[in-house]
């Protein structure tokens, strides 16, 4: 085997698992990371002074059916590993529902004018359409649910919460969000399983058990990752921005410009891209043709302002999140990292993290932090989580690249970026970022490896298949 040089940026979950297999191999490796910490949405911080606490960017749970895989990821963490127990419910109607929603506690819970409606409204629209008595269009988010659940479970469980997690109208989403990986479609996938039990297997969303970290938070795995790397010879480059991505004549990469204040150029046999596609392209010097930057400019992301609550009690709820769906709170899911793992939090006390989705730059992104505590505590006390004064603390955390915007254009702006890319030499661009793709952390590690894999074995095939499926969790 010739040794290479191999330059990966970004050190989230893909970056770092290619970057791990690649200096197993035996190759030299350098990872460029613009945050002073690897993991990427998969990061996790600790505090351990008087108190010993661990926090994440909301839930992260990890999970895959594939065995070898799973074997990996024991491999990374070695004895820090715990299976948690999911547990997970929906506020709606000041009520707690299950999820999975159970027959028994959905005809307890849901007021029942509504219950004979969502019924009625179910079976006419299966009935219309099945029979061809209504043309529907399956474009949009909004259609594509309302064609299959009928409008008032639409209403109900997807285009309230859908709206709200996303800042858009639902009819401007494309339907690949519903028909890929919504976590809230598998919540009408039980609605279905309750009325009709017997009918498909357990969707993934709705998995009992997950890996997680016994101590130190979800970012023990790119921690892991980073040590094995840096065991191997390797550097993990932490606040070193890449910010030009120098290329020939030829479209063959020739170098990364990277650093804050200070600019370097680093140069490698391959490249590896797991940073945002959009950022990736806008890098390239020379630069790319203006109407591929036009296309770059029209694909969206959602970000997300994350307000975490330390608070002086136990525990919250039993749950390991909680979704929010309706309109008049702020707040759409709060996760509590102590049901993660007991370690995340001191003894009496517990943390909840608020999630707030938004625009960067928009009014809640540039929202002070006190504001954002109030809107949470508000939130949090008028579904009866937390009470008066128990708040002890709190800080936020922003992450502006959280979710790739499916609107209804996206694909059209996706592929002729991808095509212009194709063309650039020596670097491959994978993971969630790299891809504009709404996918988990085993599908990142698994793209990942598959990359490395590739470089190994020369057979170029396989990566940009990973999570092309249906199913995401978060
Ligand atoms: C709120 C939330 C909850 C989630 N819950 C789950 C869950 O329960 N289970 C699950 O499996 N998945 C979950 N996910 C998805 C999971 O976090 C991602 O799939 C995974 O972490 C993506 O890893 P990645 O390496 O592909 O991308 P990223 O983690 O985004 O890594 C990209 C890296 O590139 C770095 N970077 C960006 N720009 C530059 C630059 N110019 N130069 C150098 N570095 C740069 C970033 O800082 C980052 O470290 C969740 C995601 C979110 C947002």
């Amino acid at each position: 085997m010739t040794k290479k040089r191999v330059v990966i940026l970004g050190g989230g979950l893909a970056g770092l698992s290619c970057g791990y297999e690649l200096s197993r191999a035996g190759h030299e490796i350098v990872v460029l990371e613009r945050e002073p910490h690897v993991g990427g949405m998969a990061s996790s911080f600790i505090e351990d002074g008087e108190e010993y606490w661990t926090h994440d960017f909301g839930p992260h749970r990890f999970h895959s059916s594939d065995e070898n895989l799973i074997e990996h990821v024991k491999e990374i963490l070695g004895d820090n590993l715990v299976w948690a127990e999911r547990l997970s419910r929906i506020v709606l109607f000041n009520k707690f529902f299950d999820y999975p929603l159970s027959a028994k506690n959905v005809l307890k819970n849901m007021p029942p004018l509504l219950l004979v409606r969502a019924f009625l409204d179910y079976f006419a629209v299966r009935f219309q359409d099945r029979l061809g008595l209504k043309k529907f269009d399956d474009k949009s988010f909004e259609s594509w649910v309302t064609r299959r659940f009928g409008k008032t479970l639409y209403r109900i469980f997807f285009g309230q919460y859908t709206e709200k997690a996303w800042g858009m109208p639902p009819s401007q989403i494309s339907a690949d969000w519903a028909s890929q990986r919504i976590s809230l479609l598998s919540l009408a996938d039980t609605v279905k399983k309750t009325l009709f039990p017997g009918k498909g297997g357990t969707p993934r969303t709705l998995v009992r058990k997950f890996i997680y970290p016994k101590f130190g938070g979800i970012g023990e795995l790119a921690r892991g990752y980073a040590r094995k790397i840096e065991e191997n010879g390797g550097q993990i480059l932490v606040n070193s921005p890449a910010v030009r991505v120098h290329h020939d004549d030829a479209m063959h990469v020739t170098g990364i410009e990277y650093g804050r204040h200070r600019r370097e150029t680093i140069t490698g046999d391959e490249y590896i891209n797991t940073i945002p596609i959009t950022s990736l392209v806008k890098a390239l010097s020379p630069a790319a043709p203006a109407e591929v930057l036009a296309h770059v400019n029209a694909l969206q992301y959602i970000s997300i302002v994350f307000v975490y609550l330390k608070l002086r009690r136990e525990t919250v709820s039993p749950d390991s999140w909680v979704y929010l769906p309706e309109k008049h709170l702020t707040v759409h899911r709060i996760s509590e990292f102590r049901n993660f793992s007991k370690t995340c939090a001191p003894q009496g006390k517990t943390m909840v993290c608020a999630e707030i989705t938004c625009r960067r730059g928009d009014e809640i992104w540039r929202m002070n932090p006190e504001d954002l505590e109030k809107l949470a505590e508000k939130d949090l006390m008028s579904v009866g989580l937390i009470g008066p004064g128990e708040i002890e603390g709190s800080f936020i955390k922003r992450i502006p690249y959280a979710y790739p915007v499916y609107d209804l254009e996206y694909r059209g702006h996706l592929a002729p970026i991808q095509q212009y890319l194709a063309k650039l030499g020596g670097i491959v661009t994978t993971g969630r970022q790299g891809n504009f793709r709404y996918n988990n952390m085993d599908q990142s590690v698994e793209m990942g490896r598959k990359v490395a894999d590739e470089i190994l074995t020369g057979d170029r095939t396989g990566h940009e298949a990973v999570a092309t499926g249906k199913e995401y969790f978060g």
